[in-house]
């Protein structure tokens, strides 16, 4: 698992601990899934001023106007993508602060992750390689183009909301693959959806009402 160079490992243990039972309380189910959540150490994935609120069910800033997302939120969206069964390739759009990715990298045989802002996808990059997780690979980029050379994947999961979900991200699915996202709906809220790829369609269900930054287009430096 995470080795966690910053030896604060036991005096999270029980923040950690609390935090997966909140989620279970919450309805989180899949064991896999709370052992990755207690695992990954959040801490680093804050500012470090905030790193005593890591543990609490909550998002927090990572600068750059963007939030990591609150635990749930991580935990629901990965179940939701792996219901259906284990998965080797997963794309995330929207690496902010690589926590997702150290999660889902716990899970999967391999993660590919896109962020628009290079600051973010840098960090990102240092802190999952200072952590020994090295089945992440990290691209600066526009994320509603995919990353065609490594598809089709297993799962798809996006973590900043489009207005709809780009039909690129679509065709990078494998068959039986699956994709979960935000989706800003038409009254300013937002909506998490999954797509499930069928031989000839695409399955779409909502699950819960969620709300995150927005997806931007273009890259930023
Ligand atoms: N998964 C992140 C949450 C990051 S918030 C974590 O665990 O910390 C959403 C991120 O999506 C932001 O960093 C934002 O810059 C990025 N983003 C928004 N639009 C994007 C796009 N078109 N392509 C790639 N990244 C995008």
């Amino acid at each position: 698992m995470v080795n966690d160079p910053s030896g604060a490992g036991l005096t999270s243990r029980r923040a950690r601990d609390r935090l997966v039972r909140i989620l279970e309380q919450q309805g989180i189910r899949d064991r896999r899934v709370l052992e990755a959540i207690r695992s990954v150490p959040r801490h680093l994935f804050v500012e470090e001023a905030l790193s005593h609120r890591a543990y609490e069910n909550i998002a927090l800033p990572i600068g750059h106007r963007q939030t990591i997302s609150q635990p749930f939120i991580v935990a629901r969206m990965t179940e939701a993508l792996l219901e259906a069964g284990p998965m080797s390739t997963v794309l995330e759009i929207g690496t902010g602060s690589g926590y997702q990715a150290a999660v889902l990298a716990q899970l999967v045989d391999r993660v590919f992750s896109i962020e628009r802002i290079q600051a973010l996808s840098r960090s990102a990059r240092e802190l999952l390689s200072r952590l020994g997780i090295n089945n992440v690979n990290l691209r600066h980029g526009d994320g509603a183009e995919g990353w065609p050379e490594r598809a089709p994947y297993d799962g798809i999961i996006l973590t900043a909301a489009p207005r709809d979900v780009p039909e690129t991200l679509l065709t990078q699915l494998a068959p039986g693959g699956r994709l979960v996202a935000p989706v800003e709906g038409p009254d300013g809220r937002q909506q998490l959806v999954r797509y499930t790829r069928t031989d000839d369609a695409y399955v779409r269900d909502i699950l819960d009402a969620v709300m995150f930054v927005p997806m931007l287009s273009g890259a930023e430096q």
